[in-house]
């Protein structure tokens, strides 16, 4: 059945989404339609804030606000010395909720995956040379992607790329199955995978 013309262009909106196929992308836009104007009107602005207020840290990546580096490097309580390579910002907070690491980190915004044609000049892999090459106090560089195939090549390719250049590179030891991800894993393992990490060769 073809609805109104605006229903249909808001339900493309959210068809538009990573998992929503056409059912649920009618049902959000039923259910958005119920909501009185006020609400409509805070979702709408708060979109349109979170768009233009955020902006990637230029030293590794995170999200931040207000045109400068991210709160994590620019607090005085992280030790400047370790930085933690991660695939996305999604996996920096999840490693965040650990507690566990107080060093900083370099969000790659992706992995190397070829089959999808993504390689390493698709990722910020330029940007973390140049800042290893600008901070001479970061002696440790842990890699902290998730052991899956593009997981693997990343982590394969860094140590090559990083060897020279940093004294010590070290993976997180996952006790957990090939394929896991970072994302879905507890806390508490997480921590433990840090603690355990060991050097890459
Ligand atoms: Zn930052």
């Amino acid at each position: 059945m073809d609805y109104v013309l605006p229903l249909t262009e808001l339900i493309e909106q959210f068809r538009k989404l990573p998992g929503i196929g056409a059912k649920s992308a009618q049902r959000l836009a039923f259910q958005m339609l119920s909501w009185d104007k006020k609400e409509i009107e805070k979702f709408a602005n708060s979109l349109l804030k979170a768009s233009n207020d955020i902006h990637y840290c230029p030293e590794c990546f995170n999200f931040s606000t207000g045109g400068g580096v991210c709160n994590i490097c620019s607090s005085s309580k992280r030790d400047k010395s370790t930085v933690c390579i991660i695939a996305s910002v999604r996996e920096l907070a999840t490693i965040e909720r650990t507690h566990e690491f107080k060093g900083l980190y370099h969000v790659l915004h992706g992995l190397i995956s070829p089959m999808d044609g993504i390689g390493p000049d698709n990722l910020k892999i330029k940007e973390l040379l140049n800042r290893l090459s600008r901070h001479s106090e970061i002696n440790e560089v842990i890699l902290a992607l998730s052991p899956s195939t593009e997981g693997e090549a990343t982590t394969l390719y860094l140590t090559r790329l990083l060897k020279p250049l940093i004294k010590k590179i070290t993976r997180l030891s996952f006790g957990l199955s090939v394929g896991s991800d970072i994302e879905q894993t507890d806390e508490l393992t997480l921590a433990k995978a840090f603690e355990g990490r060991r050097e890459c060769i």
